[in-house]
């Protein structure tokens, strides 16, 4: 635990599942009565343990905790704020949106992966690749303890502890109900995973998604352009400062994945599934090379793109029998 501003500590959190980032940042902020947690991490032993050890050595104890902050219901994010709850008393607070999702995501899924299915589909994966990926996903529960808000979190709305008052900024895109914290005194940004300083978040269409989930992130990064923002918290990797800078670059890769899908279709009608395969994903990550999870989010974010492009018309999506089809207009 790092002290990265005074009043805030930085908690590197571990995940141990298997491919994403390596850690979560969590943050501890001081406040008059009890602190306020700024996500959770998930809910494993070794997570657990790193936070309870963090605590301990700065004389704390989780029933210091007052107050927990879940920028979006990801396992990562969340998993443990439920078990951290239990500890301390604390209560749960993010926005009305991540409420919504928490039932059908982690508690009774079945409608979720069905819907799921029949959405990779739909965008033209085959039937026996989808059985494959959707094996894939089985097993992140176990992470998380599925527990309700106690407040719920509008745009606009302020959250206070000790010397910072944050302003709730509702970001969808990454998630639905995602939302950053902004401290316009301190000019300190709690980017979540709206805003990383390496990895640019998966934006993806699902069957939890806002409409046009890209379009609206990309619109929401334009609006925090204005932000006086000289420290940065994100979810994962370091504290970082450059809030505008980062911003392009963001909309930048968006923009440069929109040209790539935009060549590879070359004026056919393509389905997401047919167009996913030709990106080259990463570095060097071609389709074949992706394991079975990736494929199921390369999907699922190309679909983004596609949305995204249709809705500023310039693809179509073309009415089919099942199927879904995209061509450039
Ligand atoms: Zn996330
Ligand atoms: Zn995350």
């Amino acid at each position: 635990m790092t002290e990265i501003t005074p009043g805030i500590h930085w908690i590197k959190l571990p995940i141990d599942a298997v491919g994403g980032p390596a850690h979560i940042n969590s943050y501890l902020i001081r406040g008059d009565i009890g602190y306020l947690l700024v996500d959770s991490g998930w809910n494993t032993d070794s997570s657990f343990g790193t936070m309870h050890n963090s605590l301990v050595k700065n004389g704390l104890g989780f029933e210091d905790i007052s107050q927990i902050l879940v920028t979006h219901v990801h396992p990562d994010h969340y998993g443990m704020a439920g078990r951290i709850k239990k500890l301390s008393g604390a209560t749960i607070a993010m926005h009305p949106i991540e409420k919504e999702l928490i039932e059908p995501r982690y508690v009774h899924m079945e409608e979720l992966l069905h819907q799921t299915d029949r959405m990779l589909v739909d965008n033209g994966l085959p039937h026996d690749e989808m059985v494959k990926l959707r094996d894939a996903t089985v097993g992140l529960e176990q992470y998380i303890i599925p527990t309700p808000p106690d407040i719920t979190l509008r745009d606009g709305e302020t959250v206070t502890t000790g010397e910072f008052t944050f302003r709730v900024i509702w970001t969808p895109g990454h998630s639905s109900g995602h939302i950053c914290l902004y401290e316009p005194e301190k000019k300190i940004l709690l980017s979540g995973d709206h805003i990383l300083p390496k990895i640019t978040p998966n934006i993806s269409v699902h069957p939890q998604s806002i409409e046009n989930p890209l379009g609206r992130y990309v619109k929401s990064l334009q609006e925090m352009r204005q932000l006086d923002a000289e420290l940065i918290l994100p979810g994962h990797d370091q504290p970082f400062t450059g809030l505008r800078p980062r911003i392009d670059e963001i909309i930048q890769h968006h923009e440069q994945r929109n040209r790539d899908i935009l060549a590879v279709m070359g004026g056919q009608a393509r389905t997401t599934y047919q167009i996913a395969q030709e990106i080259t994903w990463g570095v060097r990550s071609r389709w074949r090379d992706l394991p079975d999870f990736h494929r199921r989010m390369a999907i699922f974010e190309t679909l983004a793109h596609l949305e995204m492009m249709a809705t500023d018309s310039r693809i179509d999506k073309l009415p089919g029998k099942g199927i879904n089809y995209y061509r450039q207009n």
